[in-house]
């Protein structure tokens, strides 16, 4: 029961790792008054930000207020968070290297003309990139500051309100020499953030799943919290992320992340900020955590038809709020919701796929809107108990016994 005197200020910011999250978000953040204040502001992956560039600069109505570019969004003290999901940037050099001109065509220009500026630097050097992300390009790259350099020229450039330095995840396998890198990066991170940019600066520690299952991942995870506390100063913001968790899973290791929660609240002497979280946040804001990002909920998966060609799949689950099931499109009939965008479908069937995808977006952020302000209005003591009983009417009510 971490709970205090203080009253939480969560904000929940949507994660726009796709194209299809930001046609869904957008427009609605735009249209809507009620939308546009609910959320803390977007996290943007670095793969669609020069879309979320050319999108925000164009001047949009907004219920009488005009957001004519990215600084009257922040302005509005809304953030714009650019994840550099560097991870992704060492698998996508490696299909560049194979697929030039397949890949050529699916980047971001700025990210491309950063992949052939990489190429360029080490095209005499042998081995490594070729063969991906593996620790020994974590480590080189480390060494260099040139990745450093060019990630935060993307996020700059693309708006952000805080710049995040790049980052691996750290693995229980090659745990130290990862550390060492990560800790490298965040390094670089500051030197030119804030000597150079002076700018603000998030780092991101990001840890694979595999290092909750440590019978000692508590101390793992305290002495890897106290490295970046103790090697690192002038940090503005950190934030968590944890890969390869499903939090679909109810046999997930939720109580271990709530125990990380409040281990890198308590030696980061910060509020964090956590990556990719979704629902499960509400119950995160009893250990303090403040601000959460989750992806726009389940994307439309891509499948392949017999002849190989890539086809987006119809299954986007849609999810009822009441007892926080995913519903398939198919399954019903109507709309078991009463949000502005739900309720201005009578029957399901009527509903195009494309929209579908948009709705159910829309309609996921809206709902964990209103579920952040009864959390962020319920008074002190009566807020664990309301998390109970609202969680023990759900398919999560697993959740109440971390509560
Ligand atoms: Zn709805």
């Amino acid at each position: 029961m971490a709970k205090d005197q203080t009253k939480t200020k969560m904000r929940y910011y949507p994660a726009l790792l796709g194209r299809h999250d930001m046609t869904a978000v957008m427009p609605a953040l735009v249209r809507d008054v009620a939308f546009f204040n609910g959320i803390g502001g977007v996290v943007v992956g670095i793969w669609i930000y020069d879309k979320f560039r050319d999108f925000m600069a164009k001047t949009m109505a907004h219920n009488g207020r005009e957001i004519t570019n990215r600084k009257k969004f922040i302005d509005n003290d809304k953030s714009i968070l650019i994840d550099p999901m560097t991870y992704i940037l060492g698998s996508q050099y490696k299909n560049f290297i194979r697929k030039r001109a397949k890949i050529r065509a699916e980047l971001p220009s700025n990210v491309l003309q950063y992949l052939l500026n990489l190429e360029e630097i080490h095209k005499n050097k042998t081995g490594g990139y070729e063969k991906g992300v593996f620790i020994e390009n974590v480590i080189e790259w480390s060494k260099s500051s040139e990745l450093t350099k060019a990630m935060i020229k993307l996020q700059k450039e693309g708006g952000a309100t805080l710049l995040f330095s790049p980052y691996f995840t750290n693995f229980r396998s090659n745990f130290n020499a990862m550390l060492e890198a990560n800790l490298e990066f965040a390094q670089q991170g500051i030197n030119n953030v804030k000597r150079i940019e002076n700018a603000k600066l998030g780092i991101v520690i990001c840890i694979d799943k595999t290092i909750l299952k440590d019978d000692d991942y508590e101390d793992r995870l305290r002495n890897l919290f106290t490295a970046y506390k103790e090697k690192l100063t002038n940090v503005d913001r950190f934030f968590l992320k944890i890969d390869g968790i499903d939090l679909n899973d109810k046999n997930e290791e939720y109580e271990k992340i709530r125990k990380m929660v409040e281990i890198a609240n308590k030696v980061l002497e910060q509020s964090v900020f956590f990556l990719g979280i979704h629902e499960f946040g509400l119950i995160l804001s009893l250990d303090g955590l403040e601000d959460f990002s989750s992806p726009m909920y389940s994307n439309l998966r891509i499948i392949r038809n017999k002849k190989g060609n890539r086809k987006a799949s119809s299954v986007g689950r849609y999810v009822r709020p009441k007892d926080m099931e995913r519903l398939k499109k198919d399954d019903i009939r109507y709309l078991p919701c009463s949000c502005i965008y739900c309720s201005a479908y009578s029957n399901v069937s009527q509903i195009p796929p494309r929209e579908w995808n948009i709705l159910r977006k829309e309609h996921w952020i809206w709902w964990l809107n209103d579920e952040i302000k009864q959390v962020t209005e319920a008074d002190d003591s009566g807020l664990a108990q309301s998390l109970k009983d609202r969680f023990s009417r759900t398919t999560h009510r697993d959740w109440v016994g971390f509560i």
